[in-house]
């Protein structure tokens, strides 16, 4: 590598003494120069300079060259500030994620009355009758015990509540929502869900897995207009972080909605959206060729996988497991379909041509899911489908090979390990968690490993994300050294799980996640240097600008940021 920038530095020695005059510059629409700009390249190459022309990158290379064989209507100086491509979150619900904005926000309530006392003040701004939705709440940080509908019905009498725990596999319902929804003693479970009872039998207001679904059935659609004001909200976080791509489980439905911000020209990231994997074959190609006749640039918006489940979640000991939980000894967790009928299910959706993307969170399910795979394999191609497991959380140590040999992505998010830390080791046990959330070992199989952050599940917030993976630490340094440190990456690497890697996982390794010439021009401008800094101030770390399709959509309001200039 040392010698190739040489070379490339004599190369462009050649090139200045051959450089045109003034006259033959090329006209292009914008400049970034003195910059610091990592390309994410396979061989971490880093440049000083970009030139832009409408929505496409032109050339990269040093200062004097670039401003040499460009001129432009406008150039920025960025006065030696790191730039990255544009973030691609390869895994977000970004429609529940706004709506999150919206309602109850519980993300980070510290105790059950600080949830209440939120719960309260949403009870206060509606009438009687109106439904409190919200979620976020973890009672994991209370002490482990389940809430209650009792807990609800203190601060909420006279309003049905429906909150999602923080990984939407379980929610909490009050006493007037379960009444209303039709839920007993006399209810039974429903297949995939379980409804806590109390000693007496009746439902405690705890509802897992499919089991809310028997309440948020009756829960009213947010209506269209909501939906949008969440997309606009989400659009601005995004905007925010640099993030540039999405890869979006807010479901067909929703690709009107961004339809509608495309053609004003506000949609900020380039959208790829999943189907519904349980939809049927004929359901979901009536979707393609209806998106299909709309005539959306690809490159804005476009559908990709099938998103299905396999299981649930570690935090709510409904992951699938091979052998039972460490502190939980009666209990496997629950695959919410038969490994037989999930294969079936995928063989036939991927012979008619669909990527998967399964949520296969415990060591069960990922096997599960790679036994499908493997079944799908050999009516086509894996690579040419780029079969995905989404989390990919608890993986057996046979299994990695697997997803090497099968091609299959694992789509990981960092901040999940520095989430569950403070209880994936009592659920995991010594032995299995040596494979859990082990993305250096994953890559080390050479397995593609885009990352992404479920939001809401996790803070939409990159910057959280490269900080994970290259620490293995919480915010506030625990524990020392990083949880199972083996699995720290270098910056770079989780830079280009960000871009890179995320950009393959959608077919899109040749328009993006990559600063090179041909492709397309979305950058995020960094207030620190991702690159050398120590990795907690990673944490502090800002988007100074994101420029999406050579357009600046987004500039920090400081004294710091980049000049800009004729
Ligand atoms: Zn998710």
């Amino acid at each position: 590598m040392q010698n190739g920038s040489k070379l490339f530095a004599i190369i462009l020695g050649v090139l200045s003494i051959a450089s045109p005059g003034k006259a033959q510059q090329r006209a292009v629409s914008l400049l970034l120069i003195n910059g610091k700009v990592f390309t994410a390249d396979a061989r971490g190459t880093i440049v000083q300079a970009v030139a832009i022309d409408g929505e496409r990158i032109v050339a990269v290379g040093s200062t004097a060259e670039i401003t040499r064989r460009f001129r432009a209507a406008r150039t920025i100086d960025l006065q030696g500030k790191l730039a990255t491509p544009g973030f691609n979150d390869a895994h977000i619900h970004f429609l529940s994620g706004g709506l999150s904005l919206l309602r109850v926000d519980l993300n980070g309530a510290r105790t059950l009355d600080e949830a209440k006392r939120r719960i309260a003040r949403r009870v206060a701004e509606l009438p009687p009758g109106a439904w409190v939705l919200g979620r976020g709440w973890d009672h994991t940080l209370w002490g482990g015990r389940w809430p209650t509908r009792q807990d609800l019905d203190e601060v909420a009498p006279n309003n049905p509540v429906l909150l999602q725990r923080v990984d939407g596999h379980v929610s909490w319902a009050n006493t007037l929502a379960l009444r209303w929804a039709g839920v007993s003693r006399q209810t039974p479970d429903p297949p995939g869900g379980e409804i806590l009872r109390d000693a007496q039998g009746e439902p405690t207001g705890i509802l897992k897995e499919t089991a809310a679904g028997l309440v948020a059935r009756i829960v009213p659609e947010p209506s269209r207009e909501e939906k949008m004001q969440a997309l606009r909200r989400a659009l601005e976080e995004a905007k925010r972080y640099g993030i540039t791509s999405i890869q979006d489980n807010s479901g067909y439905e929703t690709t009107k909605l961004y339809r509608e911000l495309l053609r004003q020209d506000q949609l900020t990231v380039r959208v790829a959206e999943w189907q519904n994997f349980e939809d049927s074959v004929s359901e979901l190609q009536r979707q393609r060729v209806e998106f299909a006749s709309f005539g959306d640039d690809p490159r804005r918006l476009k559908l990709t996988a099938l998103k299905g489940y396999v299981d649930g979640t570690l935090g709510s000991r409904t992951a699938a497991m091979l052998a039972p939980y460490a502190d939980d000894p009666h209990n496997s967790g629950l695959p919410r379909r038969s490994p037989e009928e999930l294969t079936r299910m995928v063989v036939e959706r991927a012979r008619a041509g669909f990527q998967i993307a399964l949520h296969a969170i415990g060591d069960r399910a990922n096997r599960m899911a790679l036994e499908a795979f493997e079944a799908a394999s050999k009516v086509s191609a894996g690579e040419q489908r780029r079969l995905r497991i989404e989390h990919a959380q608890v993986v057996a140590p046979s299994d990695f090979a697997r997803f090497r040999d099968l091609g299959v992505i694992a789509s990981m998010q960092p901040s999940h390990a520095i989430s569950d830390k403070r209880w994936a080791q009592a659920r995991l046990g010594e032995y299995r968690v040596l494979g859990a959330y082990a993305w250096h070992l994953m890559r080390s199989f050479k397995v593609r490993v885009p990352f992404g952050t479920d939001w809401p599940v996790e803070p939409i917030n990159p910057y959280l994300g490269l900080y994970a993976a290259v620490t293995r630490q919480s915010p506030d340094g625990d524990p020392p050294g990083g949880w199972w440190p083996q699995e720290r990456l270098s910056i770079q690497e989780a830079i280009r799980c960000y871009t890179a890697e995320a950009a393959y996982a959608s077919f899109e390794e040749n328009e993006k996640g990559v600063i090179g010439p041909g492709m397309l021009a979305d950058l995020v401008v960094h207030s620190r240097d991702l690159l050398t800094i120590e990795p907690e101030e990673i944490l502090r770390t800002e988007t100074v600008m994101t420029i999406f399709g050579g357009r600046i959509i987004y500039q920090r309001q400081t004294a710091e940021q980049p000049a800009s200039r004729r």
